[in-house]
């Protein structure tokens, strides 16, 4: 071998065994990153993971290893983790930061701040992305702990002043919009300076911790408890009539009043009742259930004084905005494969009976039911769309899917919340219509119909064919 041959040998050595301690050191760094870490091909899929991403999910680097950002497990109801190469793809390859909270295999919720990056080479095309996930778990918690101290009265659990007119606020926008009733709620203590007088402070106290048990074990989940001043209390039903509120209140009396306090201390409380006229601000609204808060007192007490006008209003009321909505399903909408504008009028037809349900009776059993319906529907839909769109080859069938899954974890959840009441009938309105119609069949799967229309008779549709000979 010659000198320089030699000599090149030498640098060719010398170049792996740098090469080797580079790769080395990075895999040490790697795996004592703080954070977890995984390296994301361009399909989105981690091709490699460090161990500490796997003891945050609980799950087998082997496993981790092919999964997508999208596949990581999220608490029931929660969307699943965006896929930043699709926004990348339009924008060029920003790096994005985002938090979110994920379910690991233990069960128990990991709270993340995911930051996606390229990982540029000297091409301007990333040949692959960097997801780091950085434990923000106890950081989460301590400032919901945090926030919730901030806009909580520690006595009686009911909202502070400020949380609960901010919070009112949004549902007034919300029942305008949707066009759904409410009713607001003053309740008032009757003769409260006397039992301090008599009993002390300290018992005034309970009595208001106890106040405040009773009324939320009259209310349910989506109701809103406020302490306005020192005894008085506000209450916000959504979704509620006058008559309703009134029957919520009365509940809420007769407890109080049978309510054995230490040494023999009876309480009792007199409560108003305004229902929200349309384009009703809160002020007005609050000033009603005020004025009626004070009739009740007037009228001697532990007593519940509806507004008597707007009692009047409910009996006569004209059929609300909810009555009048239906969804008309028009040739536009067809995709031209006939199972699928078959299934897609067939969640129109579901939409429909909702509306109609939701319309004669908000609270009503008929609507339970038909929402499980539409959950059915839709699962089944998806799978048989999704296996018309794989045959067919249709180029962005894993995108595709994907939403099916964000969208059918969404509907089941809410599904649970409304059989909890734990959502209000003009919320479980919108979403059927914007989530389920507007935004799924008319943006999501639009997107695959020019393409479906442009492909000539092909294997797919014979397979499809087949498949419903079987079926028959
Ligand atoms: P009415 O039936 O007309 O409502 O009579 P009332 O005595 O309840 O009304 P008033 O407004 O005269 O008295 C309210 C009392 O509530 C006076 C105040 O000392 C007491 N109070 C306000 N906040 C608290 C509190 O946090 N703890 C206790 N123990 N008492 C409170
Ligand atoms: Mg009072
Ligand atoms: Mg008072």
């Amino acid at each position: 071998m010659s000198l320089t041959s030699r000599k090149d040998a030498g640098r060719t050595i010398m170049a792996q065994i740098m090469l080797f301690e580079d790769q080395e050191r990075f895999r040490v760094a790697f795996e004592l990153a703080g954070v977890g870490i995984g390296l994301v091909d361009q399909h989105g899929r981690f091709f490699e993971v460090n161990g500490q991403l796997s003891e945050m999910f609980a799950i087998p680097k082997s496993e981790l290893v092919g999964m997508t950002l999208a596949g990581l497990p999220v608490p029931e109801g929660d969307s699943r983790a965006p896929n930043p190469i699709k926004t990348a793809s339009k924008f060029g390859f920003p790096a994005s930061v985002f938090e979110k909270r994920f379910l690991s295999m233990h069960g128990n919720t990991v709270w993340a701040e995911v930051s996606f990056r390229p990982a540029c080479g000297p091409t301007a095309k990333p040949d692959f992305f960097i997801a780091s996930f950085h434990d923000i778990t106890e950081r989460k918690f301590l400032q919901n702990a945090l926030e919730k101290q901030a806009s909580v009265d520690p006595l009686t659990l009911a909202l502070n002043r400020l949380s609960f007119d901010d919070r009112a606020n949004v549902e007034l926008q919300r029942s305008g919009r949707h066009g759904y009733r409410l009713a607001l709620v003053m309740a008032d203590l009757d003769h409260f300076k006397a039992i301090n007088d008599s009993y002390g402070h300290t018992a005034g106290d309970h009595v208001l911790t106890v106040f405040g048990e009773i009324t939320r074990s009259c209310l349910r989940t989506m109701d809103l408890f406020g302490r306005w001043g020192g005894e008085e209390f506000l209450i916000l039903l959504p979704d509620t009539g006058p008559a309703g509120a009134k029957r919520v209140c009365e509940r809420i009396r007769s407890t109080l009043e049978a309510h054995d306090f230490p040494g023999g201390c009876k309480v009792t409380a007199s409560l108003g009742v305004a229902a929200r006229r349309a384009g009703e601000n809160f002020s007005s609204l609050l000033d009603r259930a005020d004025a009626a808060m004070y009739q009740a007192k007037q009228n001697g007490r532990n007593r519940v004084f509806t507004n008597p006008d707007d009692l009047r209003r409910e009996s006569t009321r004209k059929p609300d905005r909810l009555n009048q909505l239906e969804l008309h399903w028009r040739k536009i909408y067809s995709c031209g494969v006939p199972e699928i504008d078959a299934e897609h009028q067939q969640k129109f037809k579901i939409a429909n009976r909702i509306l109609q349900a939701l319309s004669s009776d908000p609270d009503g059993a008929a609507v339970g039911p038909l929402v499980d319906e539409l959950l059915i529907h839709i699962a089944e839909h998806f799978k048989h769309e999704e296996a018309i769109l794989k045959a067919e080859g249709y180029p962005e069938y894993e995108a595709h899917k994907e939403s099916h899954v964000n969208l059918l974890a969404r509907a089941t959840d809410f599904a649970a919340r409304y059989r909890n009441k734990e959502t209000t009938a003009g919320a479980l309105l919108g979403f059927v219509i914007h989530d389920v119609v507007a935004t799924h069949i008319m943006l999501e799967d639009k997107k695959y119909y020019s393409w479906i229309k442009k492909q000539a008779p092909s294997g797919g549709q014979k397979q499809r064919a087949g498949n419903q000979m079987d079926a028959a």
